[in-house]
C-alpha cells in the first residue's frame, strides 16, 4: 500500500513526526509513567485506556483493542487512506511528496480535496476582502461593528461579505481560470435550475468561514441582515466538509477547552464569537444541527477526563428540546453535560454585552445536568399534583430509558421519585412497561464503531500465554531474537496470528532493527496492529535472566505437551482402543509434519 509514496519519504515522514503531537491535537493526554493516557477517541469511556507511547511512537487502547502507529492512527480517526494520512503528515512536517506515483483514483480523490480547500482558501479572502472595501462592504461592516464585533475578531475569524447580486464569485474564479466544475463541487455556486449556467450560493450575506482542526476552511455559513430568509445559509457536505464533525470555533477552543476542562456549546455565530471576545474562548457552535455522537467524540477529547460541556440556551423551551434531543447522544458518548438556560430576553451575546463574562461564569456554575434540568422544567409546566405527576414521569421516560449505564440509570430514577414525592418502584415499573428495545437509531449515525463494546477475549491455555509472552519479550527486550532463533522456539508455535506476527518482528528486526512504529505498517490487517501494540506495551521488565527463564518455561512446556501426547498413545495402546491410537498417532505424525514445515518454512 506504500507503493504509492516512495519508501524513504516514508521514513522520513515517520521520523519527523511525533505520535503525541498528533494524537494530543485530538485526545487531551496526560503522563502516565512512560507513556501517555487519555480517553479513547474510538469507544466510549470514562476512565482513560488508551495509550500512548512516545519512546515506541505507537497507541493502544487498552479498552476497545484499537492499536497501531501514527499512519494507522490517522487513518482511523480522520477516516483517510494510507496515501492521504502520510500526506496529510508530509505538509504538516514540511516534506515534499510527488504525486506522480499515485493511482489514478488517488490523484483524482487528493486533488479534488485539495482543489476544494484552495478554492475556499480563495473565497475566503474574497469575502474578506469585499468587507474590507469601502464601498461594497460598508453596510455589511457597519453591521458587525453594530452587533459588537471588534476589528481584531473580524480579522481573527475572517469574517466576510458576499456582495449582493448573481455572480460576483463566479466572475472572480473565471477571471482566475478556475475550474467551474470545482467550484461547483465546492459548493460556492449553485447550478440553475432552468437552462444552463450557475450563480453564487451566497448573496448579499455576511460570511463565517468553518474552519478544520488543521486550520483550512472547510465550508461557510452565511447570514443575512435583515429580516429575510433564510436566515442562514450553509455549504452543503462536500468532501472535505462533514456536517456531522464540524463545529463553528473547533479550531480556537481547543486551548482553553483543555485549561478548563469545560467547553461552551451555543446555536449561533455570533454568540460564539461574543464569548471568544469576551475570553470565553472554549466556546464552540453547532451548525444548525443537534449534535452527533461525533461532535461529543470530539469535545470529549478537548476537555479530556472528567471534563464536562456546558450547553447555552435563550430560553427554557429551546433548552428542552436540545436536552431531549442530545441527552442519549451525551449518555452512550459519557461525556457529562450540563444545561445553562439565561435569564429570558437574553442569548449568550446580549447576555454578555450587558452582563459581562464573570457574569456568565456565574451562571454557568449553576448549571444543571440535563436529567434534573428536565425534571425542574416538567415540574414547572405540570405542577405536583397528581395528574402532573404522571405527566412529568412520562415526560422523563425517553430520557431515563436512554440513559445506558444501569447504576445512573437507577441514580436518576432515584432523584426523580424523591424529587415529585413518588414510590420508586412505580417508576421503574412505569419505565420498564415501555422498555422497547432500545433502537439504534439516527443518533449512532456516522462512525459506527464508537461504540461498539470491546470483544471478549477467548479463553485460552497455557500455551497460548506463553506464546504471547515469547512475543511481548521480542518487542520489548529484542536482544533475545538470536537466542529465540537459535533455539527455533518458533517451529513450535501453535497460533497463526501468533506465529505470523513472530516471524514478522524476526524479519524486520533484523533488517531494520527494533523500530516498532515501523514494523506496525508492515500489516494492514488492524487485528495484527492490535496484537503488536498490545504486546508492546505490558508492564513487565525485561532482564536477560528473565527471558532465559521464559524460554526455559516454553520449552518446557513443549515437552510437556509431547509427553502428555505420548502418555495418551501408551494408555490407547494398553487398552487395545485402536481407533483412538490411530487418532493419536495421526496427531502426532502431524505435529512432527508442522515442525518440519515451518523449519523449510523459516529457512528459505
Ligand atoms: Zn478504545
Amino acid at each position: 500500500m506504500a507503493a504509492y509514496i516512495p519508501d524513504e519519504k516514508i521514513t522520513a515522514i515517520k521520523n519527523a513526526s511525533d505520535i503525541v503531537d498528533i494524537i494530543s491535537e485530538i485526545v487531551s493526554l496526560r503522563r502516565a509513567g512512560r507513556n501517555f493516557l487519555g480517553l479513547c477517541p474510538f469507544h466510549a469511556e470514562k476512565t482513560p485506556s488508551f495509550t500512548v507511547s512516545p519512546d515506541k511512537q505507537i497507541f493502544y487502547c487498552f479498552g476497545c483493542g484499537a492499536g497501531g502507529n501514527v499512519f494507522s492512527f490517522l487513518m482511523k480517526h480522520g477516516g483517510l487512506s494510507f496515501p492521504e494520512a502520510a500526506r496529510a503528515l508530509a505538509g504538516r512536517y514540511g516534506i515534499d511528496l510527488p504525486t506522480r506515483n499515485l493511482s489514478p483514483h488517488e490523484k483524482k480523490k487528493l486533488t479534488e480535496r485539495e482543489t476544494i480547500l484552495t478554492l475556499n482558501g480563495e473565497a475566503m479572502s474574497f469575502y474578506h476582502k469585499c468587507l474590507l472595501s469601502e464601498e461594497r462592504g460598508k453596510q455589511a461592516m457597519g453591521y458587525l461593528l453594530k452587533r459588537g464585533m471588534t476589528r481584531k475578531t473580524i480579522d481573527e475569524f475572517k469574517l466576510g461579505f458576499a456582495p449582493d447580486g448573481w455572480d460576483h464569485l463566479l466572475r472572480y474564479f473565471r477571471s482566475r481560470r478556475k475550474p467551474v466544475e470545482m467550484v461547483l463541487q465546492a459548493g460556492l455556486i449553485v447550478s440553475r435550475k432552468k437552462g444552463e449556467g450557475h450563480y453564487d450560493r451566497f448573496r448579499n450575506r455576511i460570511i463565517f468561514p468553518i474552519v478544520n482542526g488543521q486550520n483550512q476552511p472547510v465550508g461557510f455559513g452565511g447570514r443575512v441582515m435583515d429580516d429575510a430568509l433564510p436566515k442562514y445559509l450553509n455549504s452543503p457536505e462536500t468532501p472535505v466538509y462533514n456536517k456531522s464533525r464540524s463545529l463553528y470555533g473547533l479550531n480556537r477552543a481547543r486551548q482553553k477547552c483543555r485549561e478548563t476542562q469545560t467547553v461552551y456549546v451555543v446555536e449561533g455565530y455570533f454568540d460564539m464569537l461574543s464569548m471568544h471576545q469576551f475570553g470565553i474562548e472554549n466556546t464552540v457552535a453547532t451548525l444548525g444541527t443537534s449534535l452527533t455522537a461525533d461532535h461529543v467524540q470530539i469535545l470529549k477529547g478537548f476537555v479530556g477526563e472528567g471534563g464536562k460541556a456546558v450547553l447555552v440556551y435563550d430560553s427554557d423551551q429551546a433548552g428542552i428540546k436540545a436536552a431531549q434531543r442530545s441527552v442519549a447522544v451525551f449518555q452512550k458518548g459519557l461525556l457529562e453535560a450540563r444545561i445553562l438556560v439565561l435569564p429570558k430576553g437574553h442569548d449568550p451575546d446580549s447576555f454578555l454585552m450587558d452582563h459581562g463574562p464573570d457574569d456568565f461564569l456565574k451562571a454557568a456554575e449553576q448549571s444543571m445536568g440535563m436529567i434534573s434540568f428536565m425534571v425542574e422544567s416538567a415540574v414547572e409546566k405540570h405542577g405536583l399534583s397528581i395528574d402532573g405527576k404522571v405527566r412529568i414521569v412520562n415526560d422523563l421516560k425517553p430520557a431515563i430509558l436512554a440513559i445506558g449505564d444501569p447504576v445512573a440509570r437507577s441514580l436518576q430514577i432515584k432523584y426523580l421519585a424523591e424529587r415529585i414525592g413518588v414510590d420508586e418502584t412505580v417508576i421503574l415499573q412505569k419505565v420498564r412497561r415501555t422498555a422497547n428495545p432500545p433502537a439504534k437509531t439516527a443518533w449512532l449515525s456516522g462512525r459506527q464503531d464508537l461504540n461498539t463494546a470491546p470483544k471478549p477475549a477467548p479463553v485460552r491455555g497455557e500455551t497460548y500465554r506463553l506464546e504471547r509472552q515469547v512475543v511481548a519479550m521480542m518487542l520489548q527486550f529484542p536482544e533475545m531474537i538470536t537466542d529465540i532463533e537459535r533455539r527455533r522456539l518458533m517451529n513450535h508455535f501453535t497460533d497463526p496470528l501468533l506465529t505470523e506476527i513472530g516471524r514478522g518482528i524476526i524479519d524486520h528486526f533484523t533488517r531494520a532493527g527494533s523500530d516498532i512504529a515501523g514494523l506496525v505498517s508492515r500489516w494492514e490487517d488492524p487485528e495484527k496492529k492490535a496484537v503488536v501494540t498490545r504486546l508492546s506495551l505490558t508492564d513487565e521488565r525485561w532482564a536477560r535472566s528473565g527471558c532465559m527463564n521464559l524460554i526455559n518455561q516454553f520449552e518446557a512446556s513443549i515437552r510437556r505437551r509431547d509427553k502428555a501426547l505420548l502418555k495418551r498413545i501408551e494408555a490407547a495402546e494398553k487398552s487395545g482402543d485402536e481407533i483412538l491410537l490411530a487418532a493419536l498417532l495421526r496427531e502426532k505424525q502431524h505435529q512432527a509434519r508442522k515442525i518440519k514445515e515451518k523449519q523449510s518454512g523459516a529457512n528459505h
